[in-house]
C-alpha cells in the first residue's frame, strides 16, 4: 500500500482535479434534505488544500442505488448546497457528471472553484467499470484525487477507470484509512487485540479468519457469541444464534488454539425478554445457560472487567462490530464501556471499523480519542479481511521525480572531431530527438558546436559549449566569449568543471565570474562542484561543497541561481570507474540541496535540478537516479557512445 501518490505530491496550481469523494449521505425521506452531514464534513481537508493549492475542484460521487436511472430521488443537488453551508464558498452544481454541458462548467472555473457533479450512479457505465464513460469522465480534467474510501472495496469508472487516463492520488481522508487500516493488516505493533462483536458471525468469518493470523488475542461479543456459546455446548436460550454456522464457530475456536491466539468468550450477558427499551433486564453467567423465553443482548459487567485486563497492555486494537444492541440504552453498557477502555489507551493504536461500530463511537462522543475511526463501513471489513482493494491499487504509484525535470548531459571533453561529433549528433537527434520527458544535452568540443546545434536545432536535444571566458571580447588569447554564442543555437554551457580546477588551475572567483557571464548571456550554466579523494578522506566533503557553492554563487540573486544546474562530481570518480554509490552521492547532493536552501529558500532548493556526474553507466544509473535528490546525470565516458541513449531511455522511466 505504500508508495501511492498521495494529495501531497501533486502540482495542483491551475489544475482541474476530478475528486472521487464518498457523498453517499442519508436523506430525509420527506425533505430530501441532508440528514447526516459527518461524509461531508469528512471530505472538506481534501477539498480545502486543493482549492487553497490554486487547483479547480470537480466533484464526483455517487449518492445511493439508483442503478443507472436519473431517479431525482437521488440527486445530490441538496448535498452541494450543505456543500456550501460548511465550506463557507459558492460550490457550483451541473446536473450530469459527463458531457458538453460538464465542460463547459468546467472551462468556466477559475482556481480554487468548486463543482459538484450529479450522482454517477445515474449512468449504468459507473458500476460497470466501462473504459468509455470513464474517459468522458476523465475528460475534462488533468488530475484525479480518490477520497472515497467507502468505495474502495469496488472497481468503479469514477474511482478505478479514470485511473488509467489521469494520474491517481489518495486524498486525505483515504491516506488515513490506508495508513491505519494498512498498519493493522500488515504490520500492527503487539499485542494486537481484536475486538469483534455485531449481529452476525456470518458478516465477520472473513475478518476472523484473516486476524486469526495476525492477532494476539481475539475478544467476542455482540450476538456472534451465542454462535460460539452455542458450539461449546452453552445454553443460549433464545439469543439470536446461527445454527448453520455452529462448525464452522468450533472449526475457529480450535484454529485459535492451535495457533495459541488468546480467543476470549464472555462470561456474562445481560438478558432481556424482549429488544425494548425498560424491559425487566437480568445478568446472566454463561456457564449456568440462558433459559428459553430470554435474549443476550449485550455482555455483563464480569466480560466488560475481562475484557478491560484483556486490552490493558494492547499496543495495536482493531473493533468491529458493537458489544450488544447500543441502540436501546439498556444493552449499551458494554458497548460503551469497551469504547471507553479504547479511549483511556494512549500507547496503543486504537481502530475502529464498521458503520454501526462507528456510529457507536460516535454516540458516546469518543471518536476523537481513538486513533481512527474508518468510515469505510463495508470497504473496512474488505480490507480487514485482507481482500484486495481495486481502489487502492488504482492509485497511481508515487514517483521518485515527480517535482523536478530530470537531465541527461554528455560531456564528450575533448573527444569527437567535428565531423564525427556530427555524425554522433544525427545519430542521437533520431534516436532521442523526439523525447521530450527529460532534457538532454550535449557538450561537444567548442570546434564541433556550431556543426552539432546546427543538426540539433529542430530536436529535443540541446547543445553546450564546455568552457567560457568572462570577458566578452578582447586579448585573450585562445578563449571563447557567452557573446559569441549569439549566432549559434548552444543552450548550456559547463562551469567548473573539476577537469577545469584540478588541471587548469581554475578558481572559485573564477567560476564565480563565468557564472555572472554565462546568465547576463541569458545561458544556462552548468555549474560543476566535488570534492577530491583526499578531502573526503579528510572528512572534508561538506566544507568543500560549501566553499565551492558560496563562493561561486557570490554574488548572484535568487532569480538567477534560480536558471542554474548544477552538478555534484566526485573528483575521485571521474574517469576513475569508481562510482559514487547511490546512498554516498545522495548524502552530498542532498547536503548541497539544504545547503542552497539554507543560503536562499526551499522552494529555490526544493526546484534547483542536481545532477551527479562521475562514472555513469547504463548499469548504475538507474540507482543513482531513483534517489530523492539526484535529478540525473552529467555523463562523461557513456555519452561519447550508444550508451547515451540507454542512459536517456532510464532517466525517462523515472521521469
Ligand atoms: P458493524 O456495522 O460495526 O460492522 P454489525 O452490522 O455487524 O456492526 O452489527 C451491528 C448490529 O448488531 C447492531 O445493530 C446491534 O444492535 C446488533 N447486535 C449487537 N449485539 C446483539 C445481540 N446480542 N443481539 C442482537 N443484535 C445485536
Ligand atoms: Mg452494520
Amino acid at each position: 500500500m505504500a508508495g501511492k501518490l498521495t494529495l501531497n505530491d501533486l502540482d495542483l496550481k491551475g489544475k482541474r482535479v476530478l475528486v472521487r469523494v464518498d457523498f453517499n449521505v442519508p436523506l430525509d425521506k420527506t425533505t430530501g434534505e441532508v440528514a447526516d452531514d459527518t461524509r461531508i464534513v469528512a471530505a472538506i481537508p481534501t477539498i480545502e488544500y486543493i482549492i487553497s493549492n490554486g487547483g479547480k475542484a470537480i466533484l464526483v460521487s455517487h449518492l445511493g442505488r439508483p442503478k443507472g436511472t436519473r431517479d431525482p430521488k437521488y440527486t445530490l443537488k441538496n448535498v452541494a448546497k450543505r456543500l456550501e453551508s460548511l465550506i463557507g464558498r459558492p460550490v457550483g452544481f451541473v446536473d450530469d457528471c459527463i458531457g458538453t454541458e460538464v465542460e463547459k462548467a468546467v472551462s468556466e472555473m477559475n482556481n480554487g472553484d468548486i463543482m459538484l457533479l450529479e450522482n454517477v450512479r445515474y449512468y449504468v457505465e459507473e458500476e460497470k467499470n466501462n473504459a468509455d464513460f470513464a474517459k468522458k469522465l476523465s475528460a475534462f480534467a488533468d488530475l484525479h484525487v480518490n477520497d472515497a474510501f467507502g468505495t474502495a472495496h469496488r472497481g468503479h469508472a469514477s474511482n478505478v477507470g479514470v485511473a488509467k487516463n489521469i494520474p491517481s492520488a489518495a486524498g486525505f481522508l483515504m491516506e488515513k484509512e490506508i495508513e491505519m487500516l494498512g498498519m493493522a493488516v500488515e504490520k500492527p505493533n503487539h499485542p494486537y487485540v481484536v475486538i469483534l462483536g455485531g449481529a452476525k458471525v456470518s458478516d465477520k468469518i472473513g475478518v476472523i479468519t484473516n486476524l486469526l493470523e495476525k492477532a494476539d488475542r481475539i475478544l467476542i461479543g455482540g450476538a456472534m457469541m451465542f454462535t460460539f456459546l452455542k458450539a461449546l455446548g452453552r445454553e443460549i436460550g433464545d439469543s439470536l444464534v446461527e445454527d448453520d454456522k455452529l462448525e464452522l464457530a468450533k472449526e475457529i475456536l480450535e484454529r485459535a488454539t492451535e495457533k495459541k491466539i488468546d480467543f476470549v468468550l464472555p462470561v456474562d450477558a445481560v438478558v432481556a425478554k424482549e429488544i425494548a427499551p425498560g424491559v425487566e433486564t437480568k445478568i446472566v453467567r454463561v456457564d449456568a445457560g440462558i433459559e428459553a423465553g430470554w435474549k443476550g443482548l449485550d455482555i455483563g459487567p464480569a466480560t466488560i472487567a475481562l475484557f478491560k485486563s484483556k486490552l490493558a497492555d494492547a499496543k495495536t486494537v482493531v473493533w468491529n462490530g458493537p458489544m450488544g444492541v447500543f441502540e436501546i440504552d439498556d444493552f449499551a453498557s458494554g458497548t460503551e464501556q469497551v469504547a471507553r477502555t479504547l479511549a483511556e489507551l494512549k500507547s496503543a493504536v486504537t481502530i475502529i471499523g464498521g458503520g454501526d461500530s462507528a456510529a457507536a463511537i460516535n454516540k458516546f462522543n469518543l471518536a476523537d480519542e481513538v486513533s481512527h475511526v474508518s468510515t469505510g463501513g463495508g470497504a473496512s471489513l474488505e480490507m480487514l479481511e485482507g481482500r484486495e482493494m481495486p481502489g487502492i491499487e488504482s492509485l497511481s504509484d508515487k514517483k521518485g521525480k515527480k517535482k523536478r525535470r530530470l537531465m541527461v548531459a554528455g560531456n564528450w571533453k575533448m573527444n569527437k572531431p567535428p565531423q564525427e561529433a556530427r555524425m554522433f549528433a544525427g545519430f542521437l537527434a533520431s534516436s532521442v530527438g523526439t523525447e521530450t520527458a527529460v532534457d538532454i544535452v550535449v557538450f561537444p568540443t567548442a570546434l564541433a558546436v556550431e556543426g552539432v546545434s546546427d543538426i540539433l536545432k529542430d530536436t529535443s536535444i540541446k547543445t553546450g559549449l564546455q568552457n567560457i571566458h568572462p570577458a566578452d571580447s578582447g586579448a585573450y588569447t585562445g578563449e571563447i566569449s557567452v557573446s559569441m554564442l549569439q549566432e549559434l543555437a548552444v543552450d548550456y554551457v559547463l562551469i567548473g568543471h573539476s577537469e577545469r580546477r584540478q588541471v587548469f588551475g581554475e578558481t572559485d572567483v573564477q567560476t564565480n565570474e563565468k557564472l555572472k557571464a554565462v546568465l547576463k548571456g541569458g545561458r544556462v550554466p552548468i555549474f560543476c562542484i566535488g570534492e577530491t579523494l583526499e578531502e573526503r578522506e579528510a572528512d572534508l566533503t561538506n566544507n568543500v561543497i560549501e566553499r565551492q557553492v558560496k563562493r561561486g554563487l557570490r554574488g548572484l540573486k535568487r532569480d538567477e541561481v534560480s536558471k542554474i544546474v548544477i552538478a555534484y562530481e566526485p573528483v575521485w570518480a571521474i574517469g576513475t570507474g569508481v562510482v559514487a554509490t547511490p546512498v554516498q552521492a545522495e548524502e552530498t547532493m542532498k547536503y548541497t540541496r539544504d545547503l542552497i536552501a539554507s543560503i536562499y529558500d526551499c522552494e529555490l532548493a526544493d526546484s534547483m535540478i542536481i545532477l551527479y556526474g562521475g562514472s555513469i553507466k547504463p548499469d548504475n544509473f538507474e540507482a543513482l537516479v531513483s534517489m530523492k535528490n539526484i535529478d540525473g546525470g552529467l555523463v562523461g565516458g557513456a555519452s561519447l557512445q550508444e550508451s547515451f541513449v540507454q542512459l536517456v531511455v532510464i532517466a525517462k522511466n523515472q521521469a
